[in-house]
């Protein structure tokens, strides 16, 4: 079969020509529909090295998936050859307590081995996938795989995140969005269809803007000149923001969410840019919590696609084959993608 491989860090992935994987006891096949494309790939093509993490290439890019069962090893049950599924794409160690909850993305071994398929184990960006758990397969009932890919982690990430602080969501709050690209337009439906608050969303480029406001934004706001963090306040109503989530990470994203931080605001940090921020007592008014959050849960997942299948969240998705996988990658570092590319093969 074709996939998407890494070779060795620092460098491009190529397309190689793979044994098609072959299903174990307990374990399932599926045919690919749809492999989301993710900014966490660049990071790991272009800045981990040999030795940074206890995993490593060569393997098959790709940690967002959906598809259609296709084989399945020994003892399976309700499940059925064509039937369209999600995949849970954390690997846990699967027996710590937060791994027995499904919360595999606080797996206490997590730092030990590979975090999830596409990273050290062989992911999406294949005609087949090995999933080696039938529990990491959620159905999905009508909807596309294409489309529901990016769920997995574009949407499931946010969702986790907008469960936590919905309590601050009140009617009459606000709730600020930095960087409105593959996870934040997801983070804005979700936020639209799960809290009354008033969604204000930044980014650099126009055109993320634009889908923002198309995906229920109530107003945005383009980073770059001086005044941003005025134009925020501004947006606010110059009552600051309740909830900022922050899908860059970078220095400057992070010193935003500070400058529109109103007390006791909750300022969540997502983006993997691993920008610095400088904390003491006073850095931020009273009582902010200024905190991470990273992808999801397994029953969080199932709750994502029920929340698709009512309509309410749905990605906005620009197709590639395989063989243009790595053209997808060049917008994405160029910043020219809408929403999310979904790689089909
Ligand atoms: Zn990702
Ligand atoms: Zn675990």
């Amino acid at each position: 079969m074709r996939a998407l491989q890494l070779k060795s860090f620092q460098s491009d992935p190529e397309l190689v020509d793979l044994p098609e994987p072959e299903p174990g006891p307990g374990q399932v096949v599926i045919k690919v529909g749809g492999a989301g494309a993710c900014h966490s790939d660049l990071h790991v093509m272009r800045e981990f090295a040999e030795g940074m993490a206890p995993w490593g290439p060569p393997f098959v890019l790709g940690h967002e998936a959906a598809g259609w069962v296709h084989r399945t090893g020994g003892n399976i049950k309700n499940l059925e050859h064509g039937q369209p599924v999600a995949v849970y794409g954390l690997l846990g160690c699967g027996h710590c307590q937060p791994c027995a909850a499904g919360a595999e993305n606080l797996c206490v071994h997590g730092m030990e081995g590979p975090p999830g398929i596409g990273f050290g184990v062989d992911g999406a960006m294949a005609e087949y996938l090995l999933v080696t758990d039938p529990r990491r397969l959620v159905p999905i009932g009508d909807l596309d795989p294409a489309d529901v890919a990016p769920l997995t982690d574009a949407g499931l990430t946010p969702y986790r995140v907008i469960k936590k602080v919905q309590p601050k969501l009140t009617p009459g709050s606000h709730a600020v969005v930095i960087g409105a690209g593959g996870l934040g337009h997801l983070a804005i439906q979700i936020l639209s269809a799960m809290t009354p608050a008033t969604v204000i969303a930044v980014d650099v480029r126009e055109q993320a803007l634009a889908l923002a406001r198309q995906v229920g934004a109530s107003a945005t706001v383009q980073a770059n000149a001086d005044n941003t963090a005025q134009e925020l306040k501004d947006a606010t109503k110059g009552a600051g923001a309740d909830v900022v989530l922050d899908f860059v990470g970078s220095a400057p994203t992070i010193a935003l969410g500070a400058a529109v931080a109103k007390p006791g605001m909750d300022l969540v940090v997502i983006g993997a840019a691993a920008g610095q921020f400088t904390w003491n007592f006073y850095a931020l008014p009273y009582e902010v919590k200024l905190t991470t959050s990273f992808w999801g849960t397994l029953p969080e997942l199932h709750e994502v696609i029920a929340l698709a299948r009512q309509n309410k969240v749905k990605a906005h998705v620009q197709r590639f084959a395989l063989n243009d996988a790595l053209h997808a990658y060049e917008l994405m570092e160029k910043g020219q993608l809408d929403g999310r590319a979904v790689i089909v093969p």
